[in-house]
């Protein structure tokens, strides 16, 4: 029996050669690990008529640990996002994304170190949503309107957006638990609670509520989102931990991603009671499917998050030196952080993954 029963999902797009690269690093560093590769995604439906097969739930619901590559969801058709199924159905409900500076790459910003923590449940993003031009969706309209007072154009498509006591609470708690335990000074809740005075408000109303038992121990302040993204562009180093709902989060997570050097380089995790599954922030990129050229180090420092997880926090650390140093060399990196993005010398995910392999110790 191995110490380690961990699920690994390759995704579709580029997934499944960036979980390639983020696997061999991961069995670099000889720990005691069973891998259980199982599908989900695009690649999936052929063979087992849906995006998301009950034993890839069963052996994430298992093994508790799971590590997956980007998978698609296409735009406007029927088919609902694989990546928020699986953070609902496993109710994984903190989305964690740490954006910190590695020396090296390609960025306007130096020595950012930010952490983002958005829910992953609730808000815009729960599903509820009604078409246009459905009877449904007429009904809905016109109770609505009845209610509100307010019109709303029969033409309309509608998403609703809950945002509840108990999932605020969570994922505010979660954020001062990350806080607290990692050394950080600062929480800042992100709203617009100034126009959104009942969801984003409960939000606001919850966070400032959580923050009172951490005082004196941790700070707490509350911006509103848009100020929120341009203060992030002004002054990054003002900001420690960010905690957002779920909409708010995904924006500003690829923001943050976007000060430290982009997609290419932003890990994350979807973590909830005492199950993990660990992806990079950015999506399945087709258009450079199968191509062995984009950058592998999102999903192999979302390796890093998932072996501190797994409390293998000395072969984390292990693996996080071999990625920086390989970046902070800039040789043997993709074309992504290069300085002039068509430069020759840039190596595929595959060659970066070897290098980084080389520089274990
Ligand atoms: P994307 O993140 O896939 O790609 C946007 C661009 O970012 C790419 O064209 C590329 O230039 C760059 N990029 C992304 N990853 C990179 C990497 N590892 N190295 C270098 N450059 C990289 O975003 P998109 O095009 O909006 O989405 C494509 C698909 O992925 C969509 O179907 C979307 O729904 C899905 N998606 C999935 C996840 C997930 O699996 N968790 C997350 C986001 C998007």
């Amino acid at each position: 029996m191995s110490k380690h029963n961990i699920t690994l999902i390759p995704g579709d797009g580029i997934g499944p050669e960036l979980a390639d690269a983020a696997k061999r690093c991961v069995d670099a560093l000889s720990l005691d690990i069973k891998w259980e590769v199982v599908p989900a995604g695009l690649d999936a439906i052929e063979k087992y008529k849906t995006p998301l097969p009950a034993h890839t739930l069963d052996s994430i619901r298992k093994n508790k640990v799971a590590i997956k590559g980007p998978i698609t969801t296409p735009v406007g058709t029927g088919f609902r996002s694989v990546n928020v199924e699986l953070r609902k159905t496993l109710d994984l409900y903190a989305c964690l994304r740490p954006c910190k500076t590695y020396k090296g790459v390609r960025s306007k910003y130096d020595n950012i170190d930010l952490v983002i923590v958005r829910e992953n449940t609730e808000d815009l993003y729960a599903g509820i949503e009604f078409e246009k031009g459905l009877q449904d969706t007429k009904d809905l309209i016109v109770t609505l309107e009845k209610m509100s007072q307010k019109k709303i154009k029969p033409n309309s498509a509608i998403s609703i957006k809950p945002i509840s006591v108990e999932g605020t609470k969570r994922i505010v708690k979660f954020a001062f638990e990350y806080a607290l335990k990692n050394n950080r000074k600062k929480v800042t809740a992100v709203h617009k609670a100034n126009i959104m005075k009942f969801t984003d408000g409960l939000f606001l109303e919850v966070a400032r509520d959580v923050a009172k038992g951490y005082e004196g121990r941790i700070a707490f302040e509350a911006r509103i989102v848009d100020n929120m993204c341009m203060q992030l562009v002004q002054k990054p180093e003002d900001y420690d931990v960010l905690v957002l709902p779920n909409l708010y989060g995904d924006i500003i997570s690829d923001l943050a991603a976007g000060l430290i050097g982009g997609l290419g380089v932003a890990p994350g995790a979807n973590i909830g009671n005492g199950i993990a599954v660990f992806e990079p922030t950015h999506g399945s990129a087709p258009k450079y499917k199968g191509m062995n050229k984009t950058n592998p180090t999102a999903i192999i420092l979302s390796a890093v998050l998932m072996l501190k997880y797994i409390g293998e926090e000395k072969a984390a650390n292990r693996l996080d030196s071999a990625v920086a140093s390989v970046i902070a060399e800039g040789k043997f990196v993709t074309y992504d952080l290069k300085s002039d993005r068509n430069d020759p010398t840039a190596v595929g995910t595959k060659e970066m993954a070897d290098a980084i392999i080389k520089k274990i110790k």
